[in-house]
């Protein structure tokens, strides 16, 4: 059994946004793949581009980080070696407090047009950075920013403000195979 092609044309766009607010959540890979796939995309445009980094070491450069060096898209990675083997969670803490205050300016100041906040769900699961101040600093933003989140079990206040949510389901993955992250796949 085969589908039918579609008959009827889609629904047409009504109005132009200013600026969106885009969700990557879910358990299934893809998640920072598709906001960087976005950075890439307004990049290519001319447009200015931001990317906060939450938990991330910054002692090593992903391939997308060396790729948004060439693209100049402007990059922040805050806990400069923190790393998830960290004990210290005050300190961890801290870092994510100061990744978000970055944020923050980054948002408010109208610089850029897309800022991607990865990993931005974390914090805001372990309470370290309140998600009412997200979820305000983004409501509040200039009118001309767009904001990318990525980062699993999104609280639904963020759902409910983001314009485009995507969650994404693990059907599998090659590490739960034994397989490591692969360089260029995966970092
Ligand atoms: P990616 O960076 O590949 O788009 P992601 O942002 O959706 O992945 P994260 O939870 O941020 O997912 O995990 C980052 C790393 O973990 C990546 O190397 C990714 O390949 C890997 N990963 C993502 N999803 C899974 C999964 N379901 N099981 C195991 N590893 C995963
Ligand atoms: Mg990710």
């Amino acid at each position: 059994m085969s589908a039918e092609p579609p008959v009827e044309a889609p629904a047409r766009a009504e109005r132009r946004a200013a600026s969106l607010v885009v969700l990557h959540t879910g358990d299934g890979k893809g998640k920072t793949t598709a906001a960087m796939g976005i950075a890439m995309r307004a990049a290519g445009h001319g447009e200015r581009v931001a990317v906060v980094q939450f938990m991330k070491s910054g002692r090593w450069k992903s391939g997308e980080r060396l790729a948004a060096e060439r693209l100049g898209i402007d990059w922040s990675v805050i806990g400069e070696g923190f790393t998830w083997d960290s004990e210290d969670l005050d300190r961890a803490a801290a870092i994510a407090r100061a990744a978000w205050d970055e944020a923050a300016v980054r948002i408010a100041e109208g610089a850029h047009d897309v800022v991607v906040l990865d990993e931005v769900t974390y914090p805001l699961t372990w309470g370290w950075v309140p998600t009412a101040d997200v979820v305000k600093a983004i409501a509040d933003r200039p009118a001309h920013v767009s904001v990318v989140l990525t980062g699993r079990d999104a609280p639904g206040e963020l759902r409910e403000l983001a314009d485009t949510v995507s969650e994404s389901m693990n059907e599998k993955h090659a590490f739960d195979a034994g397989v490591a992250a692969m360089k260029g796949i995966d970092y």
